[in-house]
């Protein structure tokens, strides 16, 4: 009667345990809360000294553990130990398992006592994929008096290192999945900028930032080739001279280098022409380049040749042109080239000049309510007004953001101030069609601006022509906008 009350008692212990052990699966996803929860549920059952599980890393070839950032176990046994357990994830058959180095098979555990010490006991207990072991659960148990590691323990044991097992590998699938999920999205970015930006200065950090994020075992340098050298535009600073004499040495025509322990990749950013660009550079202390690493920064690496080859060209025509490329105006550069000569011209030849400044009012709003596509329209209709108001012989442009300029050579302060007054009520008059801009909220717009006016007088500097002008629009900005003021001063 009473051994058969033991033994109901000592079963109840089990199913208990096998019950908190599947909550705490189901209720955490964090591998250290996994392991936290697990742990009280042994603990429920046993004196529990510890409670690890390693996981075998396939890239790199390395055991990890599970909860504590994925370390490599290498650093945190001795050498015997870290050797065993390498021995039970590369060996382990089918319901096998260690206990205190004795290896037992699940179907003899009826035979295990023998193996048990009186203290404490390492139990290591392989993770199974199908019939490969991917990693193991290890168990300190210290033996107090009373306990007794019973067969039902060992029953409980293999049945919870099954579904330990099951809720592992769907982890490191989810997880990998994640990561999948990034690198596409991170892809898209890429693409994204490749379409909207051309200044390298903004878009190496973000491609830096971006391969971080995946690489994140490895420190990221990129380099670009400036003046016929390979320079380092991201981080700041590489100090390692193994990395340069790589970078110096790479060649188009090899997709990527890697030293012989994988450890330091180099990835040539290569243009169309099969020149180089520069190089993507991965390093680490650590890690070697797992394939599917190595295959990312190939393709970052591919996507990004694109995008700094764009950026190039850009700044490259960018030197010579003249005109704004939404407005078609002068840009700002051949506005000053011009203000010189009219300037030089007016001094010669006696003749007036004036200058006319003008900014679209609360042109911010427009932007914020409406988006930068409505912004973009607003301007290309005030520059349209000002080609259309202005003299052949006049020379608009755009001075910066919603600022024009417009020089008028051969023209007196009264006859610009009307010119003035003019554009200033063509562009109140006038409803900006919006009906054939993409995702805009309105079918039409109005706006105002503001408008300064000054006549060159001896002895200005050109720069003044601009700055009188200028003067005067912040009077009218500061006086209602929607206005024309004249600077006589
Ligand atoms: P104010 O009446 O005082 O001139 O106010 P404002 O809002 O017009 O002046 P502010 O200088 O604060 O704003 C100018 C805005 O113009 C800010 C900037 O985002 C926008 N902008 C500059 N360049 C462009 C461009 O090329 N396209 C578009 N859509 N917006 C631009
Ligand atoms: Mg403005
Ligand atoms: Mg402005």
């Amino acid at each position: 009667m009473s051994e058969s009350f033991e033994t109901e008692s000592s079963n109840s212990k089990e199913l208990n345990f096998l019950s908190n052990v599947s909550i705490g699966l189901t209720q955490h996803s964090d591998p250290a809360d996994i392991i936290e929860s697990l742990s009280e549920s042994f603990r429920g059952m046993i004196n529990l000294e510890n409670l690890n599980i390693y996981i075998y890393d396939e890239n790199t070839q390395t055991l990890r553990d599970y909860a504590k950032s994925w370390i490599v176990i290498d650093e945190i046994h001795d050498k015997e130990y870290t050797e065993k357990l390498y021995q039970v994830v590369k060996t382990s058959k089918y319901d096998d398992f260690l206990i205190n180095d004795n290896s037992i098979n699940i179907k003899d555990f009826w035979n295990i006592n023998k193996y048990i010490s009186a203290r404490k006991n390492t139990i290591l207990f392989p993770l199974m994929k199908g019939e490969t072991p991917y990693g193991l659960i290890e168990l300190i148990i210290n033996l107090a008096i009373s306990d007794v590691l019973t067969i039902d323990f060992f029953k409980a044991l293999i049945i919870s290192a099954y579904q330990i097992s099951l809720k592992i590998q769907n982890k490191v699938l989810a997880d990998k999945m994640q990561a999948n999920i990034d690198f596409h999205e991170s892809m898209k970015n890429i693409a994204k900028i490749i379409e909207t930006q051309y200044d390298l200065n903004y878009i190496i950090p973000l491609i830096g930032e971006m391969i971080d994020k995946f690489i994140s075992d490895h420190l990221i340098y990129i380099f670009l080739k400036q003046d016929g050298e390979f320079k380092l535009v991201w981080p700041l600073a590489c100090r390692d001279t193994k990395i340069l004499e790589m970078v110096n040495n790479m060649s188009a025509d090899t997709s990527y280098t890697l030293t012989e322990d994988n450890k330091i990749g180099i990835f040539p950013l290569v243009a169309a022409d099969s020149s180089i660009l520069g190089g993507i550079v991965a390093h680490s202390h650590v890690d070697k380049l797992s394939q599917r690493e190595i295959d990312y920064l190939d393709q970052l690496t591919k996507q990004s040749s694109i995008t700094i080859q764009r950026a190039n060209m850009y700044a490259e025509v960018l030197q010579h042109a003249t005109l704004d490329a939404l407005t078609g105006l002068n840009n700002r550069r051949q506005f000053e080239v011009r203000l010189k000569q009219a300037v030089a011209t007016a001094k010669r030849q006696g003749h007036p000049l004036c200058a006319i400044m003008l900014d679209i009012d609360f042109f911010k709003k427009v932007n914020d309510s409406y988006g930068h596509a409505v912004g973009d329209e607003v301007l290309k209709n005030v520059a349209e007004i000002i080609k259309t108001q202005v003299r052949e012989s006049d020379i608009p442009s755009r001075y910066g953001g919603e600022e024009f300029a417009i020089l008028l050579p051969y023209t007196k302060l009264e006859e610009a101030g009307s010119v003035a007054q003019r554009l200033r009520a063509a562009v109140e008059a006038k409803h900006v069609d919006l009906t054939h801009v993409k995702d805009a909220k309105i079918s039409e717009i109005q706006v105002t601006i503001s408008v300064g006016v000054y006549q060159y007088k001896e002895g200005d500097e050109p720069q003044q022509l601009y700055t009188k002008a200028d003067k005067a629009l912040y009077f009218a900005k500061e006086h209602g906008r929607n206005k024309v003021i004249i600077n006589r001063g």
